[in-house]
């Protein structure tokens, strides 16, 4: 079965009718990937070009350990190494945030 437009990091389809078609960011990677039953979607080096879904996109948040929307992270150091949920930063966290993006 050919996949259309896989996602580069999953291998699932990012193409219209699939659900991650939506949000789907182009991408381009060479790292390893398998799927749920370790069977090797991509080699380590092979490289691909395409799109990568929006949930390969989403970053873990470093306090609850659930994926961060698109967007919705915030970042818990001047150098986003550390990112989090707005939701799970304190109370002072929450207002620095604010203020950083107060101008958008
Ligand atoms: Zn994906
Ligand atoms: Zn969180």
């Amino acid at each position: 079965m050919t996949v259309i437009d896989p996602c580069t990091h999953c291998g699932k389809s990012t193409a219209f009718g699939f659900g991650r078609f939506i949000n789907r960011v182009p991408s381009g990677t060479n790292h390893y990937v398998e799927d749920e039953n370790s069977n090797v979607i991509y080699k380590e080096g092979e490289y691909r070009e395409g799109y990568a879904c929006e949930e390969c996109l989403a970053i873990d948040c470093d306090r609850c350990g659930d994926p961060i929307p698109l967007d919705e992270d915030c970042s818990l150091d001047e150098w986003g190494e550390q990112r989090a949920h707005y939701e799970c930063l304190t109370a002072e966290e929450k207002a620095k945030h604010d203020k950083e993006n107060g101008d958008e």
